[in-house]
């Protein structure tokens, strides 16, 4: 299995994981239709499923194209069956879904919106995080509480170090200024800081991260309890 990282709009990514023996793939979160379908034009890839982690149309705005293009099934969380365009199959919290080769765990984990969710594929060791966590920062509450996004980001913790993480922006730059604020003395946060500028020089993305780098790194995965991290979600949101 192989992830390919597809830039989108201003700073969002989609992500193409294709079974390369079969050449079959899934997209997860495609803001757009054209960008995707200028990657698999010349590869002779089946765009099998369209994953999406919550509704939000720079998460979800290719759904319709692709689908019409490829007859891709759109996979979603049963309770936004209303808000994900076109959507075909419903998961819900904690299910693994398979199909062929692909085989991933849905995880619930609500508080930028109410129905956001995850995708881990447990045996490549991979999360997508949507607008949940991150690299280095955590998404803006928008319709869950602080404790609801408090503890979905516990669930993510609780992942395996090594879990490779990929989320829906490339805001990591932003964020870093955002994480050394609060712990400057903080060495991993300094090298981890290092690698992202020499990442960013050469036009690279950040992503992916770790759980275990966001562990070490991450403000808002490293408050102490539910009162530090609503501290610094409402510190961030004026950053
Ligand atoms: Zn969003
Ligand atoms: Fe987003």
């Amino acid at each position: 299995m192989k992830v390919e990282i597809i830039k989108c709009l201003k700073d969002n990514y989609s992500y193409l994981i294709i079974d390369e023996k079969n050449n079959y793939a899934c997209v997860v979160d495609p803001s757009e239709a054209q960008p995707i379908i200028d990657f698999i034009k010349s590869k002779k890839i089946d765009l099998k499923f369209i994953l999406n982690t919550h509704h939000h149309h720079d998460h979800v705005g290719g759904n319709t194209e692709l689908k019409k293009k490829y007859g891709s099934k759109i996979i979603g969380f049963k309770n936004d069956k209303e808000r994900i365009p076109d959507i075909d199959i419903l998961v819900e919290n904690n299910e693994i879904w398979r199909s062929g080769n692909f085989e991933f765990k849905i995880i619930h984990i609500p508080g930028h919106t109410t129905g956001h969710i995850c995708f881990y594929f447990i045996k490549e060791n991979i999360v997508f995080t949507g607008d949940t966590l991150f690299s280095l920062g955590c998404g803006r509450i928008f319709e869950g509480t602080k404790e609801d996004m408090y503890t979905s980001l516990k669930k993510l913790k609780s992942l395996p170090k090594n879990t490779k993480v990929y989320c829906g922006h490339e805001y990591t730059l932003k964020n870093s200024l955002f994480c050394s604020k609060y712990e400057s003395d903080n060495e991993e946060l300094k090298k981890k800081i290092l690698e992202i500028n020499l990442k960013l020089e050469k036009n690279l993305p950040t992503i992916p991260s770790t759980i275990g780098d966001e562990l070490a790194c991450n403000v808002f995965l490293r408050a102490k309890n539910l009162e530090d991290f609503s501290k610094l979600r409402d510190l961030k949101d004026n950053f």
